[in-house]
């Protein structure tokens, strides 16, 4: 349910909104294929009136020879009807294909522009300051036995890994607090399918197939392995009317992700920063769409508390338009130090994606009318609107744990663990060298 008209309706915004998110679609071509589509529907419906004029014209008593001419009608009708009906469908998956390509509009205050052009919301806490010569998270893992990613090269390929030891407990340790946190402030907690349609991730606003896909496709199958939870969450309501009063609908979800990471060679991949196969606590939102900038400024919140709890230095970024990706109307990232990597290094992105996803996805609610004149009136006849949606990172395990281990190293190689974390890992405080 893209809507069609407005993007005609709207066609100057929508261009500028393509070139101000550096988009590679033809808004021409998708305009002319919703006109091709328009005018075929009409001759459609014109076709299935007169065959249904013509079954109509049967009912009555008739020489045979008339009666004969109206089958030879009808069957005309009938094949041309089938002829058109697969053109429509074909040309109906062109303009979903088209508009695969067109991205959400962009909220006005949004930076427009390439990575370098986002701005800083928020700074939180300093860089620690080291009296002695600091390590990685890839040295720490390996002086501490935490990691073996030889052996994963071996088994999988470059960018998979085994925890070990403690970083087992850290890992089971940062879901666990994660979920519960999120639970505390009114999530319904999930766990997901990994594989799901392939139809799904597209609708959700990514692209399964093609050379440059993060999505691992399975051969022979129509199904992927998901890249982030969001995508098995936004299915759950797929295709419903919610009622209004069941909004706003939170829910936490854990699940592993898989990326394929095309395109990414060169980018920071040492150690744990950018792997195939990662674990994540993942929030979505589901409400109305008055609400979804108000929620969007609650997702965030619950991210700064989550990580300033942990004592991190972080800052949060207004992402500039190019660094949306399709389904984001606006993205807030956070961006963590890592004093190991010496950088800063993104750890979460919350989402705004409107009705974006909704809309392929058949998200409506039923808006409750209240009017007096309502009153007494069974049901509820008010049009169906497109619910908002929202996702926001609350916990991308592995690199939390790059800052985790860089951020509270000490001289002696070993790892404070930071005390909200503790309860979780069985009291655990230290991670000492063996
Ligand atoms: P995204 O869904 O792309 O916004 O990613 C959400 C979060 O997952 C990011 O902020 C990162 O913390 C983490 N993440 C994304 N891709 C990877 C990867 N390939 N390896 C490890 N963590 C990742």
């Amino acid at each position: 349910a893209i809507d069609f008209k407005w993007i005609r309706d709207n066609k100057e915004a929508v261009a500028a909104n393509i070139n101000n998110r550096n988009f590679n679609a033809n808004l021409d071509l998708v305009l002319e294929l919703y006109d091709k589509l328009l005018n075929l529907q009409k001759e459609v419906e014109r076709l299935r009136a007169e065959r249904n004029a013509v079954a109509n014209k049967m009912k009555a008593k008739l020489e045979p020879s008339e009666r004969q001419k109206l089958i030879e009608e009808g069957k005309t009708l009938k094949d041309g009807l089938v002829t058109l009906e697969e053109d429509l469908l074909k040309l109906t998956d062109e303009l979903q294909q088209q508009a695969q390509c067109v991205p959400n509009m962009t909220h006005p205050d949004v930076p427009i522009g390439g990575e370098e052009c986002s701005t800083v919301r928020k700074t939180v806490g300093k860089p620690r300051e080291f009296s002695f010569s600091i390590k990685d998270h890839v040295q720490l893992g390996k002086d501490l036995d935490l990691f073996d990613f030889d052996a994963a090269a071996e088994v999988s390929g470059s960018k998979f890994y085994y925890l070990k030891n403690e970083a087992v407990l850290l890992e089971m340790g940062l879901v666990n607090w994660a979920v519960s946190e999120v639970m505390k402030r009114g999530f319904t907690p999930l766990t997901t399918p990994e594989i799901v349609r392939s139809s799904l991730v597209e609708k959700c606003g990514f692209q399964p197939r093609g050379t440059n896909t993060q999505v691992y496709s399975i051969e022979g199958s129509d199904q992927c392995l998901i890249g982030t939870a969001e995508i098995p969450v936004g299915g759950i309501h797929m295709d419903s009317i919610l009622a209004e009063s069941s909004l706003p609908l939170k829910y936490v979800a854990y699940s592993h992700c898989f990326r394929t990471e095309a395109g990414a060679a060169g980018s920071a991949t040492r150690g744990l920063y950018r792997v195939h196969q990662f674990s994540k606590v993942e929030m979505f939102v589901l409400c109305r769409p008055d609400e979804s900038n108000f929620f969007h400024e609650q997702l965030i919140e619950i991210e700064e508390g989550l990580f300033s709890s942990l004592g991190l230095h972080f800052k949060t970024m207004d992402m500039a338009t190019q660094d949306l990706g399709a389904p984001a109307y606006r993205k807030f990232d956070v961006e963590a130090w890592m004093p190991g990597l010496g950088r800063y290094g993104e750890i979460s992105s919350a989402s705004n994606c409107t009705d974006y996803q909704s809309r392929r996805l058949g998200i409506r609610y039923r808006p409750e009318v209240s009017t007096p004149a309502k009153k007494g009136i069974k049901g509820n006849s008010a049009t169906t609107q497109f619910v908002h949606t929202l996702n926001a990172t609350a916990c991308a395990v592995p690199r939390m744990i790059v800052c985790l281990l860089e951020n509270y190293q000490q001289e002696d190689g070993s790892i404070v663990i930071p005390e909200p974390l503790r309860p979780f890992m069985g009291g655990l405080q230290i991670i000492a060298p063996k």
